[in-house]
């Protein structure tokens, strides 16, 4: 026999039915086992809509009742199961506090909502006062990191005011109200890095200046990084002589062209320019990385010339082309055996890869 309130904490918290919630714990044994089952396969247990949209026909119909009947109940319960939910969550997050040998665990949280422009492209974890506290004092005990570091790597300021002065009674007031929502969770994880905590605003307003999110400690990219780079244009042929080092095969010629323009309101001077691969499977897949990144603007920028100081210039802006047959990597030519792989470096860490 179950205790009514495991099923309903199991629906509440993630949104599923009482008979998937019910299953669950069933199979699973105990409570602590089922939330655990829960918390790593979460996506494969739908949420109430998605659920009952999937059945068909007349199942669909009982269905919406059970649906309408199921949300009546939750609304009518929901306050008593939230804080049942919050205080699971707030227990959790206490023992794992506590847990000082173990590194504190930052959970995607259920109750996240990615509908801003920043979210859906980073798909962050929402980080409230007491996990993020936990997890600074395991890394300044552990890693010997200085509380000082802790902070936003955008704007460099305290993650949640004075978070580290703050007693645990304060600690858990304000993590409760965080959430139940009644104060906002104003620090977020980035899902594909480990552990890189920013302001919810921060991230905000680096997605308000592209399509794109660059962690600034680990340069991970999440969305597409597009540059500045001025209009112009990218052409290519191949031609018989061979790049020194590649003479079992041809050489891809690329000529880019940019016609001098004005750009926030100030000139700058065009430029033209031409690139050699050895025209091999290792080169042709480096010419589409060239090709997807100048379409996305990346590989020139208007600045000063490192060649010739000239300022307001279009000049390469971070991948390097070889524009001469031979002569070396001295001569920014070839022979360069390793030129290949660093482009493709290069190439990477603009957020452009090979498939
Ligand atoms: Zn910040
Ligand atoms: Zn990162």
């Amino acid at each position: 026999m179950r205790h009514f309130g495991e099923i309903d904490f199991l629906m509440v918290k993630y949104k599923i039915s009482n008979q998937v919630a019910r299953k669950i714990l069933t199979s699973c044994g105990t409570f602590d086992e089922a939330v655990d089952k829960l918390e790593q396969e979460k996506s494969k247990y739908t949420s109430f809509d998605s659920e009952f949209g999937d059945m068909s026909g007349g199942a669909q119909m009982v269905n919406h009742s059970l649906k309408a009947k199921s949300s009546i109940m939750l609304e009518s319960k929901g306050k008593n199961l939230q804080t049942m939910a919050n205080n699971y969550n707030l227990a959790t997050s206490l023992e794992e506090g506590k847990k000082s040998h173990s590194e504190p665990k930052i959970l995607p949280k259920s109750y996240t909502v990615h509908s801003s422009p920043a979210a859906k492209i980073t798909k962050w974890i929402e980080v409230p006062i007491r996990e993020l506290v936990d997890f600074c004092r395991y890394e300044v005990k552990h890693n010997k990191v200085n509380p000082k570091d802790f902070i936003c790597p955008i704007c460099r300021m305290d993650f949640y005011d004075d978070m580290l002065s703050l007693s645990d009674k304060e600690i858990d007031k304000l993590n409760t109200e965080m959430i139940t929502k009644t104060l906002s969770i104003d620090v977020v994880m980035l899902s594909k890095c480990n552990k890189h905590f920013y302001h919810k605003s921060c991230v905000e307003q680096m997605v308000k200046y592209g399509s794109s999110v660059k962690c600034a400690i680990c340069n991970t990219i999440y969305g597409i990084l597009c540059g500045d780079m001025p209009k112009g244009t990218m052409n290519y042929t191949t031609i018989n002589s061979p790049c020194k080092g590649y003479e079992g095969c041809g050489t891809i010629m690329i000529e880019y062209y940019f016609p001098s323009g004005k750009t926030n309101g100030e000139w700058y001077d065009g430029t033209q320019r031409t690139a050699y691969l050895p025209d091999n499977k290792e080169g042709r897949e480096v010419l589409k990385l060239l090709k997807i990144a100048f379409d996305r603007k990346l590989l020139f920028t208007v600045g000063t010339s490192v060649t010739t100081g000239a300022q307001n210039s279009v000049v390469w802006n971070g991948v390097h082309h070889k524009t001469s047959l031979s002569g070396g990597a001295t001569a920014h030519g070839y022979p360069d055996l390793t030129y290949l792989t660093r482009v493709k470096e290069e190439l990477a860490a603009k957020g452009v890869f090979s498939e």
